[in-house]
């Protein structure tokens, strides 16, 4: 059931209270807003604590910015918020805040983008980096706009961090994940080692996210060195294709099997059909020299 104004007004208060006792946000840092209609956010306004804001001091504006309701004034940063609105109508909350260990990261300049962790890589793929920009320009939601498509969560160079939902519990939880996995992260670091799961190891994962219904359209997956593995097909459909490519090229006779070891993506032939592309090559070989004299 489509919950009231009034729900949506509570839903902030307690995400705004839930973030600033979580020490994410300091002074007035943060802003919170929810779509509660084609053209209306309800949001947190400019100047106030999120620890000690009530319901009645959200404002609400429109797509384009412009106060609709409230006797306060919205936050310069609402345009981030109104931006993820316009291009992605699947999503009706965004959160804002600076977690430290993801600040922390966002500061460094280190995107979370590694395959470490099943529940990240279940629930968010990984984390990006998103360009610095100046606060209260657009220069900040241009930046974010590229990585919409795909990802729910952003680092915010040299800021903070973004969260987006389809509702505001979503947006919330997901500020969540990000938040531990950078603090998982930091400690791992701390240790001296971080462990990133083989390629193998992420599809079993990413087979288990498909199996649960989860959007595999707009999913960003994660990074393992310079690979990025967003389905469990990956390596079987890169391999297919190989495959295919080989058995053209060198002409194999079909009751000849071609197979591969999964985590190193290296052919195994055997002594016969490797003596049959090596015929196969000279052949062509020689018979391109062939063509060349004649040419001549
Ligand atoms: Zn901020």
């Amino acid at each position: 059931m489509e919950k009231t104004e009034s729900q949506h007004r509570n839903d902030i208060i307690d995400i705004c209270k839930r973030i600033h006792a979580n020490g994410w946000v300091a002074s007035n840092d943060g802003n919170v807003s929810i779509r509660i209609g084609p053209n209306t956010v309800l949001c947190t306004p400019t100047g106030l604590s999120k620890g000690y804001i009530t319901s009645d001091q959200l404002i609400k504006v429109n797509l384009d910015g412009q106060k609709i309701e409230g006797f306060l004034q919205p936050s310069s940063e609402i345009k981030m918020h109104l931006d993820v609105y316009k291009n992605k109508e699947t999503i009706n909350a965004v959160v804002h805040a600076h977690p430290p260990f993801a600040t922390g990261f966002a500061v460094a300049g280190v995107p979370l983008d590694e395959c470490v962790m099943p529940e990240i890589i279940i629930g968010l793929g990984s984390i990006p980096l998103t360009k610095f920009g100046t606060p209260s320009t657009m220069e900040i939601p241009e930046n974010i706009r590229p990585y919409l498509k795909e990802y729910n969560v952003f680092l915010l160079e040299n800021h903070g961090a973004l969260s987006i939902g389809e509702d505001v519990y979503k947006a919330y939880y997901r500020m969540e994940s990000l938040e531990l996995f950078a603090k998982i992260n930091f400690i791992a670091r701390l240790i001296g080692k971080v462990n990133v799961l083989n390629e193998e190891e992420v599809k079993k994962v990413i087979k288990v996210r498909e199996q649960f219904g989860l959007d595999t359209e707009n999913y960003p997956g994660c990074r393992i060195d310079g690979k990025v593995i967003k389905s469990a097909n990956d390596l079987a459909s890169s391999f297919a294709s190989q495959t295919n490519k080989e058995e053209m090229k060198y002409s194999f006779s079909s009751n000849k099997t071609v197979s591969q070891k999964q985590n190193d993506e290296k052919l195994i032939l055997t002594r016969d059909m490797l003596v049959e592309v090596i015929t196969t090559v000279v052949k062509n070989v020689l018979s391109n020299i062939n063509i060349l004299s004649n040419v001549k």
